[in-house]
């Protein structure tokens, strides 16, 4: 079977082979990216004998709900399963007219941060083209007909730059006009930081946003907490996230996830301000969401607010991300976490 977002697999090819007109290919595109078909009988400008032809050789779906979560707060987030079994997460959040949604690049993530769930068993494989776009399309169908997404970020599971030849074409097709439509403004990749893929980005003329989680102002610190730091450094990372921008044009963010006693104090807010002093850049700080069995603590909200103000003291332009989904554990991996450890208690036929 065939599927169907797959961009690799020409669906042109597959119709001018069996003698049905071109234009078909537009309809079923439309069908998929606008009109939101749920299966291929939902397509009913086709004609019965090309539908026939399409089921018999196509997948629309290759993944599987394995669970759907509310929040409170208006964020939803899917546990998808994979066609070998692997599984991902992606998430939608709902701010005033904004429709974001998170999207995982692999299955597991192989970077090691010390603090997060994604990694913590190591990466499985790459996610292909057709896995992204199935994501954005699952998330889009929990939206009514008259709302569209409107941004999306990849920074759910996995390291998107090192999966770079699969995610780019998923990105493509979701600012395609005929695609999703998202402008590549709206759009941003969340990277550990790689500056050999950051600067293979910026000689393709990406127009994405890029978000560099940089989480330590210093390479010793940064070496415990981002493991892979130790073979590439912070310099190395700020001179390929400062050639990005310049060839791009698009304001960098740099993410700080905030742990107790770890990276939170009045020091490292100063080293970081030094770091990031005079850089047209938007700081992002995240105040950790703790991980089940794992020792890590957010800071307390004096600590989060000391942080703050000597950032603002510098000029750094700085926003703390309130966490979204609390309830429903949108932190990447940490669905996916509890779900591997259920069915490891209690095997699921
Ligand atoms: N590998 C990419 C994208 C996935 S992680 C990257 O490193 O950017 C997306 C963001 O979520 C990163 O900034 C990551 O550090 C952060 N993150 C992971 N686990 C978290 C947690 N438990 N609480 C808060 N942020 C977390």
């Amino acid at each position: 079977m065939i599927h169907i977002l797959d961009p690799d697999k020409s669906l042109n090819d597959w119709l001018a082979e069996r003698l049905f007109p071109a234009y078909r290919a537009k309809q079923i595109r439309r069908w998929l990216y606008q009109g939101r078909a749920g299966s291929f009988a939902d397509m009913n400008n086709l004609p019965k004998l090309l539908l026939d032809q399409i089921d018999n050789d196509f997948t629309l779906w290759t993944t599987k709900i394995r669970s759907h979560q509310k929040s409170k707060d208006g964020t939803e987030k899917l546990l998808l399963e994979l066609s070998d079994g692997g599984k991902i997460e992606c998430v939608l959040l709902r701010e005033e007219n904004r429709r974001t949604i998170c999207i995982s690049s692999q299955v597991g993530c192989a970077m090691g941060c010390v603090f997060c769930a994604s990694g913590l068993d190591g990466v499985d494989r790459n996610l292909t083209s057709g896995e992204i776009i199935e994501q954005m399309l699952r998330l889009q169908r929990l939206l009514p007909e008259n709302e569209r997404l409107s941004h999306i970020v990849v920074m759910g599971m996995g390291e998107p730059l090192a999966n770079l030849d699969r995610l780019l074409p998923a990105l493509d097709l979701a600012s395609a006009k005929d695609g999703l439509g998202i402008s590549g403004r709206r759009i941003t990749i969340s990277t550990v930081g790689l500056p050999k893929a950051i600067d293979r980005l910026a000689n393709l003329n990406s127009r994405y946003h890029l978000a560099v989680s940089l989480h330590a102002p210093n390479d010793q610190l940064r070496d415990q907490v981002v493991p892979v730091n130790s073979n590439i450094g912070i310099d190395k990372i700020i001179e390929a996230a400062d050639h990005y921008f310049d060839v791009s044009s698009r304001r960098l963010t740099f993410e700080y996830v905030l742990l107790a006693d770890i990276n939170d104090q009045p020091e490292h807010a100063r080293q970081l301000a030094k770091l990031l002093k005079s850089k047209n850049i938007l700081l992002n700080v995240i105040p950790y969401n703790p991980v089940p069995g794992l020792p890590y603590r957010t800071p307390s909200s004096k600590a989060i607010s000391e942080f703050r103000t000597i950032l603002l003291k510098s000029n750094i332009n700085v926003q703390f991300r309130q966490r979204k989904g609390d309830d429903i554990d949108a932190a990447c991996g940490q669905l996916r976490r509890k779900k591997v450890k259920l069915h490891e208690i209690q095997p699921v036929n």
